[in-house]
This record gives structure tokens, C-alpha cells and sequence, in this order.
């Protein structure tokens, strides 16, 4: 490198330096990126996908300005975690190469999650003179699927459901030049080239406008759709669809068309407008709409306060509201409120995953859409909507799938390679590698044969994208569970060590990998059901956790659980137990006169037979069977919906618990709401005493035990009034509190609460 032509000043600062990215580095557009920044600053040597993320060797005298601009322009929708640089010898070559990936080099880091259509996009889909002017399948570097139509790895176009859609010349130009926002799109296609789809969006946009139930294939799975204005239509869909009362999502064109519906503050409308498109569960006040248009069809989510709303995400949702609002020219239409709003729900049937067949779809929609728009573009990995709860200060996912899956949620630390099978309800599957967790898309509840084949396929899926054999196996206590014995057969089958972890202990592991805490902290877990010690039922718990151990400080005083199961689908059951306890069993036949088992379960409860639970969701459940608000639940966790629905002014009552030695007994409270005759009252002091006696009883455990650090995990921590004051009053008590944020409170954390205590707990056969 002693050229004449460098003079000496510049020839002492041209350096060499290889730099490695890690973080959502992949699949984002970020290897043209570096290309175009090299190029901007003179720049030579190469850039690569590696194992881990994104490796440069940089050469030239301005690498400073190199790394600032890398992170300062950086695509959209990458995200750097870190960045390391390393020195190296001076090297030849004039230019800046992309290199491609080399096989076996590629891993689980390398597949992005799918995105919503960008602007660009958007803005060419209706631009009449551009060459994608309405193509239903339009993406680029910055958005489209990804995830859900990878069927191998490494993330290449071949490897996806892209590659039986050869590009045309056009299309080929732009994916391989390094300049166009299409270089590498692996989704990239056009109206030549591109899948298509079966019917016309004309027709479906005039079914839906005829009040008929549509089915439209989407990324991760099948919508069934309706005009959710048309109360006859929603109904129908409810009933073809067989779910009762089980709140239907809708979607709306932009968020102010939400704003009509919903109060949406700013939090709020950055989710619904996030790349990631959840549904977003926002506060509806219901005001009473009158005229034309009709008002939103009550059966949406009856008896909730609630609306779950998204916004359109792929090019074909646009194209059904272009033909829905008739055609409009321009672009500012998609920006102006509209009274549209679609009725927009998974296409899963009876408890079974969604459905991503199209034969298959076909065949079992039959009896419920009117009209089914397939494409011809097929669904390599099953993915659910995300979905989202926002309240003034609070933001919970309640379910992590298309948009957040495949990405990794980052640990402390590493620890051996983990393959953990979830719950029961809300299964997830999690694996580790290095420093990494990744959780699958959301299962579902594991109830029906196809569930369990799915919770078995996801599993060996994940393997196959990480690339990598677990060392040790994780699961529930819950022997019953059909991803424990799936656990047990992979460790008979591979060999491998198991570690069954209880279910609350692996709901505090996961905020507490999260958080990346690994000193003992506080949990409590409020919750539903999970096995105990001895086979008791626990579920308002508060552990100590020490890693892969865990002491019970305390628990909710054990109410009965008439019927087992049964119990906890009718609240009346639980309210019943309550009674009798209060030695006010003489009442449960009167009270519950409607039900004709009553007379034989209070003949059961006088016997004291019936099994008992501490879970805080049954509490839930007997104060929504003594107020009447819920005698039996239509879908799981609607009777604390509900109550959560009626309270509006927590308060808690005076003498409304007892806690002694860690057992925290709420029949005070209970005795009041047996006596209560006003539900809003009622839930106003179910959620203030229990503020308030959770706050108290954590508080006693932090101070004897020296640990001031509390972990708040459980399905109940969904509920708004919990979520929002238990941490208010912890922290006014000089506690550090520590929520779910980047993973639901619920289930669908279980399986990296499992990884995280495996990790940590001493190894058992
Ligand atoms: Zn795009
Ligand atoms: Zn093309
Ligand atoms: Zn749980």
C-alpha cells in the first residue's frame, strides 16, 4: 500500500476495520445500506450475513463518519444491538462488495418478522403511472412477509414461498442492484411476475357490502371478514363460527377512522400505525351513535368496554377499502376518516390453528364465508395477528405473533441450549442459543389433535431454524399437559436431560428474563390455574425466585373448587364454594335457582369433598358469580373482563382482607359482594381491596425478607386496574417493580420462563 499516489497524511489515517452488528440486522434492507454508505464516503471492502448478524471489513479514512452514518440512516426496520470493531491489515481491492451468504452460514438471527406495507409501497400502489399501480402483492426491503412465508433456511428467496414465482427481467434489475429499495426484497414481484389471487376484490368489497361473511387469504393465515356495522351479519358470523361471546378484532382504514371508536391518545395510535400491526385493545366508550351509518354491532364484544382494532397491512386489505370507498383518486383518502369498519377475525375453527391450506380452508370455510379470495402464494409457517393492550400508561402484549415472531428477546446472559414446551393454554414454544431466547409464534390451547400436531411442528421448526439441538428440555409440573408429554418423548427420544418447572415459577423466570435480573427477586403471580406442590392448584402466589429455585412466601386463602374444571367455565360453581364457606350454603340453591346442578353441588360442598384452589382468576370468578354479572363464562377470562368492564372507581373496603403468616384471605370482601347489589360497586371494591391487600402483603415480604426487587406476572396482570395501581403503590413503597413489557403476562410467556429457570436450575434426569 505504498502508492505515490497517497500523500503521507493520508496515507497515516486510511485504516482497516472489521465491524460486526448484531441485533435485527437481517432481511431489514441493511446490507445495501452499508453498500450505499460506502459508496457515499469512498469506502472500500465487502459486507456479509454472518452466523450472528452483519460482518463489514471496512478500508478507507473516513471510518468514523462510516459507523456514525451506518447507525444514524439506518433502514427502518433494523434495530443494532451492538456494534464491535476490530482493526485489521491494510487490504487490496478498489471497490465495495455485497458477498452473498454462504450456505450453513445463515441462522434462527437471519429471519426477519413480517412487516406492514410501507409508504412507499403504498404511495405506488395507487400512483396510475407506476408499473405496480394496484399489484395485491407489492413489498420491498422495508416491508412485506417474511416469517410466514420462510420455509428453510438461510433466508433467501429460494428458501421462501417466493421461489415459485420466477422474477420477470424488470423485477430482476431491481432486486439485484445494490441502489433500488428492492435489491434482495425476497418478496419482491409484479403484476407479470407475481402471485395471484383468485377472485376479484370488486366482488368481495360487494359481498361485504351486501352483508355477506367473507374469507380472505392473508400472510399467516385466513380473516374471515364482515361489515361490522351489519348486526345481522355479525351474528351470523358468531354463529357460523361457533365462539359465543369471544370479542371479534375489526379493522379500520387509518387511525382517524379508530379515533370514531375508540380513545386513542398517542401511544395508542404509534401501535395501531406501527410496522407490526397489532390489534390494539382500546378503552370504547360506547357513546350512542345514531342514523346513518348504523352504529357498530353490539355483538362485537358484548358486555366489554372494549374494542380490538388494526389497521390495514398488506397491499390487499388497501385494495378492499380502495374498492369499498369506491375508487377514490389520489392519495389523500388514506389519511381522511371513513365510517368503514370490517369485522376482521382468525380463521380458526373449533379450537384448531389457523387454517393456511387452501384446499383445507376451502372445505371448512364452506359453512361459514360466503366468498373465499385465496392466492396463490403459499403459507409456509402459521401465524395469528398480533395482539396489543393500551391504557394511559400501559402498554401489555397480550399475544406475540405475526409482526414480533421470529425475534429474539435478549438474556443476561448464556447458558445451555434450552427447548421448552409451554403451557397448556396460550402455548408458545421457546428455545435458546448463546444469549438469545426465541419464542415461537402463538400456538393456541393445546385442546384439540391439530393444536398438538401444530405445538409439535412449531417445536421441531424452531430447531430447524436455529440450526441447533437443544441440550436440555423444559416443561410444566402439570403431568396432564400435552407439551409436557411431548417434552418427556423428546427426552426419551433425544436423550436428553428434563427440567419441569412450576407454572408460576416460570411465569416470575419470564419478566425476569426480561429484565436480564438475576439476583433473588419478590414475584407475585396472579393467575389461573397451575399445579403446585403435592398437586394443589396455586395461582395467587408470592414466590421468592432465586434462579432455578423458588421458596412460597405466601398465597391466597384457598377457595373451593366445586367440579374441578367445570368450575372455572361457570362462576356460578366458584360463588357457590364462596357461600358455603361463609357457612351461607342454605342459599346456593335458592341463589342459583337457574341452575339445576345446584342443589347436588351444595349437598357436595356440605361434605367439604370438593377440591380447593388459591388461583386469583377463581376469585375473580366467584365475585363475578356472587354479583351475577357472569354465571357461566362463554370464553376463557371473559368473567374478570366483565367485572373489569363494570369498575369504574377501585376502592378498597375497610377491613376487606385478613393476611397472616403470608396467607392473604379475602373473605370479608367476598361476604360484601354476596350481600352486594350493585355490580359497578361491587367490582369497584374486588379491584381496589385487592390493590390494596397486594400491596400491603408484598410490601411485608419485601421488609422481612431484605429483597426489594418485585416481579408481577400472571394472566390477571391483562387486567387494566391491577396492571396500572399495583405498580403505582409498589413503587411509592420504595419497591422496584418489574412487568411484562416485551412478552405477555400470560401463558404465552411460559415456555421462556421454562428456558430461563432450566437454564439456572441444578440438572435433573
Ligand atoms: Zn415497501
Ligand atoms: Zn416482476
Ligand atoms: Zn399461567
Amino acid at each position: 500500500m505504498n502508492s505515490p499516489a497517497h500523500s503521507p497524511a493520508l496515507e497515516s489515517a486510511l485504516e482497516r476495520r472489521r465491524i460486526r452488528l448484531r441485533g435485527l440486522v437481517q432481511g431489514v434492507g441493511f446490507r445495501p445500506h452499508v453498500y450505499r454508505c460506502a459508496a457515499r464516503l469512498g469506502i472500500t471492502g465487502s459486507v456479509h450475513n454472518g452466523p450472528e448478524g452483519v460482518v463489514i471489513e471496512a478500508q478507507g479514512v473516513r471510518l468514523d463518519d462510516f459507523v456514525q452514518l451506518l447507525q444514524r440512516e439506518a433502514p427502518p426496520l433494523a434495530r443494532i444491538d451492538s456494534l464491535i470493531q476490530a482493526p485489521m491489515a491494510l487490504g487490496q481491492g478498489s471497490g465495495f462488495e455485497i458477498l452473498e451468504t454462504a450456505p450453513g452460514a445463515a441462522s434462527g438471527a437471519a429471519i426477519p418478522a413480517d412487516t406492514a406495507i410501507c409508504d412507499a409501497c403504498l404511495g405506488e400502489l395507487f400512483d396510475p403511472g407506476n408499473r405496480r399501480y394496484l399489484h395485491p402483492f407489492i413489498a420491498c426491503c422495508d416491508c412485506g412477509p417474511r416469517f410466514t412465508m420462510t420455509r428453510r433456511l438461510p433466508y433467501d428467496r429460494a428458501n421462501t414461498s417466493m421461489a415459485d414465482f420466477a422474477l420477470c427481467q424488470a423485477c430482476h434489475a431491481e432486486y439485484t442492484d445494490p441502489a433500488s429499495r428492492r435489491f434482495h426484497a425476497e418478496p419482491v414481484a409484479c403484476h407479470d411476475c407475481g402471485p395471484r389471487l383468485s377472485g376479484d376484490i370488486d366482488d368481495l368489497a360487494s359481498a361485504l357490502g351486501a352483508g355477506r361473511i367473507v374469507a380472505i387469504k392473508g400472510l399467516g393465515g385466513y380473516h374471515l371478514a364482515c361489515n361490522a356495522r351489519d348486526h345481522t351479519a355479525v351474528e351470523n358470523l358468531r354463529q357460523r363460527k361457533l365462539r359465543d361471546g369471544k370479542p371479534f378484532a375489526v379493522m379500520v382504514l387509518n387511525t382517524a377512522s379508530a379515533a370514531r371508536h375508540v380513545q386513542l391518545d398517542a401511544t395508542a395510535a404509534a401501535a395501531l400505525a406501527s410496522p407490526e400491526r397489532p390489534v390494539v385493545v382500546l378503552p370504547a366508550p360506547g357513546l350512542p351513535e345514531t342514523g346513518d351509518p348504523p352504529p357498530l354491532s353490539p355483538a362485537l364484544s358484548p358486555g366489554l368496554d372494549t374494542l380490538g382494532l388494526m389497521l390495514p397491512y398488506t397491499a390487499i386489505h388497501y385494495l378492499l377499502f380502495y374498492a369499498l370507498l369506491g375508487k377514490p383518486p389520489g392519495r389523500q383518502w388514506l389519511d381522511e376518516a371513513n365510517e368503514l369498519v370490517l369485522v376482521m377475525t382468525s380463521a380458526n375453527i373449533s379450537g384448531d390453528p389457523l387454517l393456511i391450506d387452501a384446499g383445507e380452508a376451502q372445505r371448512r370455510l364452506a359453512g361459514i364465508a360466503d366468498l373465499v379470495l385465496h392466492h396463490d402464494r403459499e403459507i409456509a409457517a402459521r401465524a395469528d395477528d398480533s395482539v396489543l393492550r393500551v391504557t394511559p400508561g400501559a402498554s401489555t402484549i397480550i399475544r406475540r405473533a405475526r409482526g414480533y415472531t421470529p425475534h429474539a428477546i435478549s438474556l443476561a446472559k448464556d447458558g445451555p441450549r434450552v427447548l421448552a414446551l409451554g403451557a397448556h393454554l396460550k402455548s408458545t414454544v421457546a428455545m435458546t442459543r448463546g444469549d438469545l431466547a426465541y419464542i415461537s409464534q402463538h400456538v393456541g390451547d393445546l385442546d384439540t389433535p391439530a393444536a398438538v400436531a401444530f405445538h409439535a411442528e412449531t417445536a421441531a421448526a424452531l430447531q430447524a431454524m436455529l440450526q441447533a439441538r437443544p441440550q436440555l428440555l423444559a416443561c410444566d409440573w402439570n403431568n396432564d399437559f400435552a407439551s409436557t408429554r411431548l417434552a418427556e418423548q423428546l427426552s426419551a427420544s433425544l436423550d436428553l436431560p428434563l427440567v419441569r418447572v412450576q407454572h408460576h415459577h416460570a411465569h416470575a423466570g419470564a419478566v425476569l428474563a426480561e429484565h436480564g435480573r438475576e439476583a433473588p427477586a419478590l414475584a407475585v403471580t396472579l393467575d389461573g390455574h397451575g399445579t403446585g406442590s403435592n398437586g394443589e392448584s396455586w395461582g395467587g402466589e408470592l414466590l421468592l425466585v432465586d434462579g432455578g429455585s423458588f421458596e412460597r412466601l405466601g398465597h391466597f386463602a384457598p377457595l373451593a373448587l366445586p367440579g374441578g374444571d367445570a368450575a372455572a367455565r361457570e362462576p356460578w360453581r366458584m360463588a357457590a364454594g364462596v357461600l358455603q364457606q361463609l357457612g351461607r350454603g342454605d342459599e346456593i340453591a335458592v341463589r342459583f335457582a337457574s341452575q339445576p346442578l345446584a342443589p347436588a353441588l351444595a349437598q357436595l360442598l356440605a361434605t367439604g369433598a370438593a377440591p380447593v384452589t388459591t388461583a386469583a382468576g377463581r376469585l375473580f370468578d366467584a365475585a363475578a358469580g356472587l354479583l351475577g354479572v357472569c354465571d357461566r363464562a362463554s370464553f376463557e377470562g371473559e368473567p374478570p373482563m366483565r367485572l373489569e368492564g363494570l369498575a369504574r372507581q377501585p376502592l378498597a373496603l375497610r377491613n376487606g382482607y385478613t393476611l397472616a403468616t403470608g396467607v392473604l384471605d379475602f373473605s370479608p370482601l367476598l361476604a360484601r359482594l354476596a350481600d352486594c347489589r350493585e355490580p359497578a360497586l361491587g367490582a369497584d371494591w374486588l379491584h381496589g381491596t385487592l390493590v390494596e391487600a397486594v400491596t400491603e402483603w408484598v410490601a411485608a415480604a419485601a421488609l422481612l425478607s431484605g429483597v426489594d426487587t418485585v416481579a408481577l406476572c400472571g394472566g390477571c396482570f391483562l387486567n387494566a386496574h391491577l396492571a396500572r395501581e399495583i405498580p403505582a403503590r409498589l413503587q411509592q413503597r420504595g419497591l422496584q417493580v418489574l412487568a411484562a413489557t416485551a412478552m405477555p403476562p400470560n401463558d404465552g410467556a411460559i415456555s421462556l420462563g421454562q428456558a430461563w429457570v432450566a437454564q439456572r436450575s441444578p440438572r435433573q434426569h
